[in-house]
C-alpha cells in the first residue's frame, strides 16, 4: 500500500467519525467492526434525533443517582420503591444489579424492598467487599425493622460467594437470611429468567 507520508492514520475514518467509533466500542459486548456499524448508524439520524441521542447519554447519567435506602438506581431519592407505604419494610431482597430488580418487579407478587449490590465480590476481577453495597446493606439491618433478608444473587460461583459472605456478616443480627431456591439453572441469570421461575425461586428460598 502507498503511504504518503505523516502517521498512519489511525482508522480510515474522518475524525469526528473515529471520535464515535470510539465511544462505541467501550460499550459492552460492542466490539470495532459493531462500533462502526453503529457510528454510521448514528450519521443516518437527522440533526435533531442525533441531538436527542447525545442528549438522552448524558441525561441518563446526570439526573439519576443511588437510592439513598436501597441503592437502586432513580431519579428521585427514595426510589419508588422505598417510598410506597405498602411494600413490606420487614422484607428486604437483595441483587447484585439494578436489572434484577426490575426481574423480580415482574413476578408481580414480591412486596418487600431491595438492596442492590451494584455487583459481586469477585476476586478475578479484582472487586473486593468493599467495592459493593455491602456496608450500606449491614447499617440498614443494623438500623433495625427488618426481619429477612433474601439473598438473591446469581447461582453461580461469584453470587455463591457473595451470598455466603454476607450471611456470615448478619448471622450475629436477629435477623432471618435466606437464599432463592433456584429452578434458575446453576450459572443462570437472574435478569435473564420468567416471571414464572422466578416467582417458584422465591417462595421456595431456603434458610442460610
Ligand atoms: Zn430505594
Amino acid at each position: 500500500m502507498t503511504t504518503y507520508g505523516g502517521p498512519p492514520a489511525f482508522g480510515s475514518f474522518p475524525a469526528p467519525v473515529e471520535r464515535l467509533i470510539v465511544q462505541f466500542s467501550k460499550l459492552p459486548g460492542i466490539g470495532r467492526k459493531s462500533a462502526q456499524r453503529l457510528a454510521f448508524f448514528v450519521l443516518t439520524l437527522s440533526e435533531s434525533e442525533a441531538a436527542e441521542f447525545g442528549e438522552a447519554v448524558a441525561a441518563a447519567k446526570r439526573d439519576t443517582r443511588l437510592c439513598e435506602t436501597c441503592m437502586n438506581i432513580t431519579d428521585v431519592s427514595p426510589c419508588a420503591v422505598c417510598r410506597n407505604d405498602k411494600r413490606d419494610r420487614a422484607l428486604v431482597c437483595v441483587v447484585s444489579m439494578p436489572q434484577d430488580v426490575a426481574a423480580v418487579e415482574r413476578t408481580r407478587e414480591y412486596k418487600g424492598l431491595y438492596h442492590v449490590l451494584h455487583g459481586v465480590i469477585s476476586p478475578m476481577s479484582g472487586k473486593s467487599p468493599d467495592d459493593v453495597e455491602i456496608a450500606s446493606l449491614l447499617a440498614r439491618v443494623q438500623k433495625g425493622g427488618v426481619a429477612e433478608v433474601i439473598l438473591a444473587t446469581d447461582p453461580d460461583t461469584e453470587g455463591d460467594t457473595t451470598a455466603l459472605y454476607i450471611a456470615r456478616l448478619l448471622a450475629p443480627h436477629p435477623v432471618r437470611v435466606t437464599r432463592l431456591a433456584y429452578g434458575i439453572p446453576i450459572g443462570g441469570r437472574l435478569e435473564y429468567s420468567d416471571e414464572t421461575t422466578l416467582l417458584r425461586s422465591l417462595e421456595g428460598r431456603r434458610e442460610l
